[in-house]
């Protein structure tokens, strides 16, 4: 995405980065980014952005978070690492004590790692591992990382798994993403024939069957949240064909829909939980969380180098007992609202937007050619997001043609307000 902008000390970074860096990234803008504090990121040349993104719903506690480089400096100077598959150490323990008083009390026992990919990695090998089976079943738009585990469950962009056949035993059926229902249907008249279809999967692989994976809100699918009797239904699924249920909470975890997991939403819980992005406060770190019954594999069957890193831990404490102590989930839940109901009047009284859904502060905007024939339109959302990193606004695309709303949780209504703001300012001219 180019923008007006032209600023030297950021070209200049630019150019050597794309001598050095993977061309594989894709950089939807063209900021360098210098230094941030709370809601704010400024770039190589000073220029100043409010943050709608959280660098993709990481900076849940705001950027910088006091809290988290207290207790990071205070462990830099004790160790930085030890190898927790190999020896003990009280941080990673005390992190996963702190986060199991923010779960349902079914989650008992955690294995630590440093990412989203790794953390759904080690929950799909878990489920494989439990039961002894070989199929999962995961959904149309899924994103759940990009190692080969992860990547087989993936379907959320074609360039993501083009040449990287052959992938694990994995079947994709299509998810509750009501706006464009895969059977022609309208939200709230149907048979979940979505349902159906998981089931019509399950039969074909009846006996084999470890798992079904399934974000709890669809991310990079495009911020799809689904009835609740579509997640209610896969559980009920889940146990009548004695698979697992695994919820990738990478990124609606951590307070970012109002509760601190998105399942809560349905009043049901999954037998394996991968979370990562915001527990970390920003340090890489990455958990995959289940009841000891089902976490029960043998030594050496799963283990990592850095899983359990001391800073990561350090940060992971401090950003959880900050959410809590802020109460970041009642913040997400009452400015998420405001906001849904503000861009639900833009929508209103704009052509270019089809649907606004969302929970807590992840919500998503569909642009479409119009509102009837609901065709998508990517170009202009590309356009929308430039005018709106050319105003000060920083706001990230998801699936094909969805604006992503996901300010870190400490956004006051002020800031929501200011950002809504210039994000009308940069929708196309009545
Ligand atoms: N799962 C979900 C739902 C995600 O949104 C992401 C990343 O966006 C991942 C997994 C992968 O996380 P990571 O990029 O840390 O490997």
């Amino acid at each position: 995405m180019q923008s007006k902008k032209r600023n030297t000390k950021s070209a200049k970074i630019r150019k050597r980065d794309k001598k050095v860096t993977s061309p594989s990234l894709t950089r939807e803008y063209e900021m360098v980014f210098e230094r941030a504090k709370g809601m704010y990121i400024w770039d190589a040349d000073n220029n100043k952005y409010l943050d709608f993104c959280a660098s993709i719903a990481v900076s849940n506690i705001g950027h910088s978070n006091p809290d988290v480089i207290k207790a990071v400096t205070k462990q830099i100077k004790k160790g930085i690492h030890v190898g927790f598959a190999d020896f003990y150490a009280e941080l990673p323990v005390t992190f996963l004590e702190t986060l199991f008083t923010l779960t349902p009390k079914k989650y008992n026992t955690g294995f630590l790692s440093n990412s989203g990919t790794e953390a759904v990695e080690a929950a799909y090998k878990c489920a494989r591992w439990h039961t002894n089976k070989k199929y999962t079943i995961a959904f149309e738009k899924a994103f759940h990382g990009r190692t080969m585990g992860a990547l087989s469950m993936t379907n959320s962009q074609k360039v993501q798994r083009e040449r990287f056949a052959p992938f694990l035993p994995v079947k994709h059926t299509p998810y509750a993403y009501c706006y464009r229902c895969k059977f022609g249907k309208e939200k709230g008249d149907c048979s979940f024939e979505c349902l159906e279809a998981v089931e019509t999967k399950m039969r074909s692989v009846k006996k084999d069957l470890a798992s079904v994976f399934v974000e709890a809100v669809q991310g990079e699918g495009g911020y799809i949240v689904p009835p609740k009797k579509f997640i209610t239904g896969l559980r009920k699924l889940c146990n009548e064909y004695d698979a697992l249920l695994c919820t990738d909470e990478v990124q609606s975890g951590a307070f970012r829909t109002g509760k601190f997991l998105a399942m809560e939403h349905f009043n049901t819980t999954a037998d394996i939980v991968a979370l990562s992005k915001a527990i970390g406060g920003g340090v890489p770190l990455g958990v995959t969380i289940a009841n000891r019954k089902i976490m029960n594999w043998k030594p050496g069957s799963h283990a990592n180098t850095f899983g359990g890193n001391l800073l990561a831990c350090a940060g992971g404490i401090a950003s959880l007992n900050y959410m809590k102590k802020k109460k970041l989930g009642k913040n997400s839940e009452k400015i998420g609202k405001y906001m849904l109901k503000e861009l639900n009047e833009m929508k209103n009284e704009n052509e270019c937007i089809g649907d606004v859904r969302g929970l807590g502060l992840m919500i998503g905007v569909e642009i479409v050619k119009d509102k009837k024939s609901k065709k998508t339109n990517r170009k202009e959302r590309t356009k929308i997001l430039c005018r709106a990193y050319d105003r000060g606004l920083l706001l990230l695309p998801a699936g094909e043609n969805v604006v992503r709303f996901a300010p870190p949780l400490i956004i006051t209504k002020e800031q929501a307000d200011k950002g809504l703001k210039i994000f009308e300012n940069s929708l196309p001219k009545k």
